[in-house]
């Protein structure tokens, strides 16, 4: 999956750094990240001294590499003049283009990051500026002391079986068209389990029983924790398809399967243990 690195891990524990010239920096514009492309087509991301070291706040290290984020308010934005030459502005969509597996999971993560900061420069309590912590990765308004922390949206990824058959599903208005998984987001108020039975009754009219955890992904892009979970089918197996949702939800037998493990999605490892008759 994308957070699996071999030796290098994410260090995320937070710190106040100044970036030196060899950090990579993150520069986005709205849902996209200055990059470099190759003729080859892969993308590389800039480092602070490309960039004439601007300002930035340090997000994590992953291998010993730092990477930063450029504060929102400073950024050079997509279609002003002072763009570092070679450089262009690429959708975040496609940071499993990136040169290495884990500058896709630090552009993904930094994503998140971003989003949080972008969207939290004022105090949903008392509509004043907040400042940075010093501490810890929180914001906190001065005015009237509240602190704002990082949100996380978990998600569920439920791979319904009923025997040797699995169910896929394809997504309805979005840009993924391969075979996917019943999916979504818990509510207020949910366990995680409550939220597989939801959705998978919700989205293609099933019961399910013995609902088991598998493993979970951090999917930055969406500000998600994805919780994958395993569950069988209870009773008629007649899908009753919600058609704003999804466009196609069908069974398949393990031998039908044709989508790999792409090495990245939590959605693909689940399905290829599947395939290969782990579960
Ligand atoms: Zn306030």
């Amino acid at each position: 999956m994308i957070q699996d690195l071999g030796e290098k891990r994410l260090n995320n524990a937070y710190e106040l750094r100044r970036p030196a010239p060899g950090d990579r920096f993150f520069r986005f514009d709205k849902d996209k990240i200055l990059v470099r492309t190759q003729p080859d087509g892969r993308i590389l991301l800039p480092t602070a001294g490309e960039l004439g070291c601007p300002q930035g706040q340090y997000l994590f290290a992953i291998g010993g590499d730092r990477y930063f984020l450029e504060f929102p308010s400073k950024g050079v934005r997509q279609g002003d003049e002072v763009m570092p030459e070679g450089f262009t502005f690429e959708s975040v969509r496609n940071f499993r283009k990136l040169e290495l597996k884990e500058l896709a999971f630090a552009a993904a993560t930094a994503y998140h990051l971003y989003q949080w900061y972008r969207d939290n420069r004022y105090c949903g309590r008392c509509g004043r500026p907040v400042c940075h912590s010093d501490q810890e990765r929180a914001l906190y308004c001065p005015s009237c002391g509240n602190t704002i922390y990082p949100k996380i949206a978990p998600a569920v990824i439920v791979a319904l079986t009923d025997g040797d058959r699995i169910l896929l599903t394809r997504y309805n208005g979005r840009a993924y068209k391969k075979y996917a998984l019943i999916a979504g987001f818990t509510e207020i108020g949910e366990t995680a389990e409550q939220t597989v039975a939801r959705e998978v009754m919700e989205e293609v009219g099933l019961k399910v029983k013995n609902i088991t955890y598998y493993k979970s992904q951090p999917w930055g892009t969406d500000s998600n924790l994805l919780l994958g979970f395993f569950c069988e089918l209870d009773g008629s197996d007649q899908i009753t398809m919600d058609e704003d949702e999804l466009s196609t939800a069908e069974w398949f037998h393990r031998g039908e399967m044709l989508e790999e493990d792409d090495g990245f999605s939590l959605t693909r490892e689940m399905m290829a243990v599947f395939q290969r008759g782990e579960r």
